[in-house]
């Protein structure tokens, strides 16, 4: 770098947000490389499995889209979403047993992580608290940073958020003069952990927070993505007027549309796609009117049901070799749905130096801390068996439980 550049940088760096310091990579991208090299093993990215879309029929309405109705697809749209896509986003909400949502009520994002940042734009100041399970989604805790806001964990168990821990929290949280916005939660097969909050414990979650003044923030990509078990209700369809449901097309359609939604408490909803249009003007209209087409045109229901046989057997292929391999001194979570399996080691193992001799050993996953607001994950680590074969996952869960006895022996 030449001196004059240097001079530059350092007169950029000044100029920095104090937000800007907060904002990191997440860890996921941090691998994301790493997966890309075919000798190694990844179990590491939560990446959905396409190649069982019908490409073909989804290529077809996109061109057809363009070349019929390109002028309206190709342009700026409303910022609350195409109105066809919002009125099918009731039938999909109703799939999943919700039905005391509107076509008023529902704003389509950018993706659910949009959602989450357009929560944070409209409820938090820098300074302050919002609770969620730990671990959590590392994109919401790194948007949470952004905002330059607190994340405080809330106790859970293997069957998700306690609800007289987070009693307890609110209060201590209080009686310390943090100010509480919203709770965050991934009620069903949470990312990381792949735990879902059992169906008892919904309605005390949602009274609880209905009577501390605390807004809940429901995020359910993976909601339909169930392999066994019943579904329990959403916190959304308890309480419609105190949750801001998140819902996305990611995982049961395409991630690289980048479309997902919000259901929003009617007096809240103004405020909410506001947020939205002062970040991205509109959701991308070609991107809305292709899910529409193949809601319309393809059994999308069927579609869930072939994913969920498809992930039901990786599931189960990743939990086999987890029993047939991992040493003792190693616990795992059993998810009935969703991509992810928790894995916790002795303590004293630092999943982070793991990954590096991971890459040597050819086989690649997230250091759990990535995922922990209180940073106490460092012996955990998350496996995902969405976006590989069984033969692979077995292979991969080998190479990593090989790793885990040399360093359980050290
Ligand atoms: N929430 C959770 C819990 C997730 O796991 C993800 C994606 N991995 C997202 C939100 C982001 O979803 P989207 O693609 O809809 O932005």
């Amino acid at each position: 770098m030449t001196t004059a550049s240097q001079s530059l940088t350092t007169l950029h760096e000044s100029l920095l947000s104090e937000r800007a310091a907060g904002i990191k990579q997440s860890a996921v991208r941090d691998v994301f490389e790493l997966s890309l090299d075919p000798s190694l093993v990844s179990l590491a990215g939560g990446n959905p499995f396409l190649q069982l879309l019908p490409l073909e029929k989804i290529g077809e309405m996109a061109q057809r889209i363009i070349v019929e109705q390109g002028p309206e697809a190709l342009q700026y749209g409303s910022g609350l979403g195409t109105p066809e896509l919002r009125a099918q986003i009731i039938d999909v909400m109703a799939a999943e047993g919700i039905t005391n949502v509107g076509i008023e009520d529902v704003v389509v994002t950018n993706g659910s992580q949009s959602a989450q940042d357009m929560a944070c734009k409209v409820f938090c100041n820098p300074g302050d608290t919002v609770l969620c399970e730990d671990p959590t989604y590392v994109g919401a805790l790194n948007t949470f940073e952004a905002y330059q806001v607190t994340a405080r964990p809330v106790g859970t168990d293997e069957n998700g958020l306690i609800p007289s821990a987070l009693r307890e929290r609110i209060a201590e949280l209080r009686a310390a003069g943090e100010r509480i916005k919203f709770l965050y939660t991934i009620p069903n097969f949470n990312n990381p952990s792949g735990i879902t909050l059992a169906a008892e414990r919904r309605q005390e979650i949602v009274e609880i927070c209905r009577e501390a003044g605390i807004l809940i923030l429901e995020d359910n990509p993976y909601g339909m993505l169930r392999y066994e078990g019943t579904p329990a209700p959403t916190l959304r369809s308890l309480d419609p007027e105190n949750v801001i449901y998140m819902g996305s097309f990611s995982k049961i359609f395409a991630p690289g549309l980048r479309i997902g939604w919000a259901a929003v408490p009617t007096h809240l909803f103004r405020r909410f796609y506001l947020a939205g249009e002062a970040v991205a003007l509109c959701p991308p209209t070609l991107n809305q009117m292709i899910i529409s087409a193949y809601l319309n045109e393809h059994d999308w229901k069927g579609q869930i049901s072939k994913y969920n046989d498809l992930y039901r057997s990786r599931r189960d292929a990743m939990l086999a070799a987890l029993a047939k391999y991992l040493p003792a001194g190693v616990t795992h979570t059993h998810p009935e749905g969703g991509f992810f399996i928790w894995l916790t080691l002795p303590e004293g193992i630092d999943t982070y130096a793991l990954l590096q001799q991971g890459v040597k050993a050819g086989v690649i996953f997230i250091p759990g801390a990535a995922f922990s607001p209180s940073g106490e994950a460092s012996n955990k680590l998350r496996l995902a068996f969405c976006s590989v074969d069984e033969e692979t996952i077995a292979e991969g869960v080998r190479r990593l439980s090989l790793l885990l006895e040399q360093a359980i022996a050290s």
